[in-house]
């Protein structure tokens, strides 16, 4: 007789960095959790090698930012070199964030899961951890799904859940048995990447460094925790087994000068680019996350983050349906949102590739001279950024460059009424938020409005010009001078946000509840 009670309300499948920030949120939430992992460990090869402010920021949400930095380094500089050694372009990764924490980061990926995994042991009572259990398959029926998975020693199992968040990286089973396409293309060019463990440093090894050249072109990655890494095309005529060796590796490093006493090679792998998105991100009670969902060249460092920020957008999704009776509707929200933002990611990605790859390098003007002029300027740094905005999904109108709707709003430094000073979002925690600038947003609001959103339960904070004063829980004054001024250029009195910080709603342009998020 098949079951009509629930084992746990959601089962994540996949534990890499999307299923470990998933795991959190909704550990955070006290939401009743499965977690399938085929691996024992945390996946040894280091992938991403950097992260930005805005996923320092969903950290920040879960309690872990302080935690992972301490295993980060500051990008120093970034800069563009020809083998014969002339620099053509040195770029210093802005520090002027508006997210509160500073944008450019290298890490080390295993050492990052492992933060994040620790993150989770907090939620014992909720999130239930199975490594070594291989999600097989998944059935689904309009009140639940049945999700089934064989543990490392062959035993079946099976669970009920109301819904299956899919994590399990680039070759997803989940995706598969779903009978969803994984559309796009991989690029012909291997790519050989060589992790290794720095004995004796080198002048300038913590610059990240492209080196432009026509035959050889290299990244040369400088990782926390002495750990170095190369990424090399192979060329045209040659293949993978040229370079399946030690030696052969070595000798790739020894083209550089880079010899056995000042590392050690930890491991080298091959890659061949990919540029596929999932046809669709969510089926009935199952949505995609991370490189289940698109996979994309790592040159913009955005593959993991964006992952990151499809786990912060579907995990207060599903707390609200879960918790507050909200339709689940608001899951097809989903897509609509990070989608266009990992294809805006992906094209710079691409772009940056199609600039490293060049097998002629640079065209000289280019180079030499114009290159050094542009990134002096600020505007070539803030370019380098695809900015967090979204184009549609749950916002009361469509965004646009015009209104506030649809952006992350900065993050600076804001006191409260007993004079404590802190970053805003530790004031506005991880509920929806509606904010009044110099009023009550009460004030602004019909009642209506109000009783729409009060499915989302939002706390009600007025935010009050730097210099003034905060006399109740409910204030906090702007002290960085930012939000005021930044609420204010889109004309804005009153806002709602978003527990992952987007401005939902604005009184200028509607703080009306579209229906469909009901
Ligand atoms: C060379 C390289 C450099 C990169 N550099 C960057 C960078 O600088 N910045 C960046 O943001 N990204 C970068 N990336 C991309 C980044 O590593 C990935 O986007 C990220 O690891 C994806 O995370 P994920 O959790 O979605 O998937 P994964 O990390 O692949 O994790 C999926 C998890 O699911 C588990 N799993 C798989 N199948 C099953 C199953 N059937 N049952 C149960 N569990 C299963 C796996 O064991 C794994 O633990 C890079 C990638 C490469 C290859």
């Amino acid at each position: 007789m098949s079951k009509t009670t629930f084992d746990y309300d959601v089962a994540i499948i996949g534990y890499g960095p999307t299923g470990v920030m998933t795991a959190n949120y909704l550990g955070s939430f006290g939401i009743k959790t499965l977690v399938l992992e085929r691996d024992k460990d945390v996946y040894f090869r280091a992938r991403a090698v950097t992260v930005d402010g805005t996923t320092l920021r969903c950290m920040q949400a879960l309690g872990l930012d302080e935690e992972a930095k301490k295993d980060m380094d500051v990008t120093t500089a970034l800069r563009w070199k020809t083998y014969k050694g002339f620099e053509f372009l040195r770029w210093s990764p802005a520090d002027d964030s508006p997210w509160g924490h500073i944008d450019s980061n290298m890490i080390f990926q295993p050492n990052l899961e492992r933060t994040l995994r620790a993150g989770v042991d907090r939620y014992t009572k909720n999130v239930d951890i199975k490594f070594g259990y291989a999600f097989s398959s998944l059935t689904q029926d309009p009140e639940s799904v049945t999700v089934k998975a064989v543990s490392d020693t062959g035993a079946d199992v099976e669970y009920r859940v109301k819904y299956v968040v899919g994590a399990d990286g680039g070759s997803s089973a989940v995706r598969g048995g779903l009978g969803i396409a994984n559309e796009g293309k991989t690029k012909p060019r291997t790519w050989i990447v060589i992790d290794s463990k720095v004995k004796k440093t080198w002048p300038e090894r913590e610059l990240l460094t492209f080196w432009s050249d026509p035959v050889r072109p290299v990244v040369d990655i400088p990782l926390p925790g002495e750990h170095h890494r190369w990424e090399i095309p192979l060329g045209d005529d040659e293949k993978k087994e040229d370079f399946d060796s030690p030696e052969a590796v070595w000798r790739l490093l020894g083209a550089m000068d880079v010899t056995p006493d000042q590392v050690d090679i930890e491991h080298f792998a091959f890659y061949n680019h990919h540029i596929r998105y999932a046809q669709r991100w969510r089926d009935g009670r199952v949505v995609l996350i991370g490189d289940a969902a698109h996979l994309m060249p790592p040159w913009a460092g955005q593959g993991m983050q964006s992952g990151i920020r499809d786990a912060a957008n579907v995990a207060w999704k599903l707390r609200y349906i879960l918790q507050n009776g909200v339709s689940d509707r608001l899951l097809d929200s989903y897509q609509p949102e990070r989608q266009p933002h990992v294809v805006k990611v992906t094209a710079s990605s691409v772009a940056l590739g199609n600039l490293i790859e060049t097998k002629a390098g640079l065209p000289t003007v280019m180079r030499n001279f114009m290159l050094p002029i542009i990134s002096k300027s600020a505007g070539f740094k803030k370019g380098l950024k695809v900015k967090p905005d979204y184009d549609g999904g749950f916002f009361g109108v469509a965004p646009t460059k015009k209104v506030a709707v649809g952006k992350m709003v900065p993050q600076p430094n804001v006191t409260d009424s007993v004079g404590k000073e802190s970053k805003l979002d530790s004031f506005l925690g991880s509920d929806f938020c509606v904010v009044g600038i110099n009023i009550d947003p009460r004030a602004v609001m019909t009642d209506a409005q109000q009783a729409a959103w009060a499915l989302y339960a939002p706390r009600y904070l007025t935010i009050l010009a730097k210099g003034s004063t905060a006399t109740s829980a409910d204030q906090i004054v702007d002290s960085d001078g930012v939000l005021v001024p930044w609420f204010t250029q889109y004309g804005v009195k009153t806002a709602v946000l978003r527990p992952d910080k987007y401005v939902a709603a604005t009184n200028n342009t509607s703080l009306d509840m579209a229906r469909v998020w009901k």
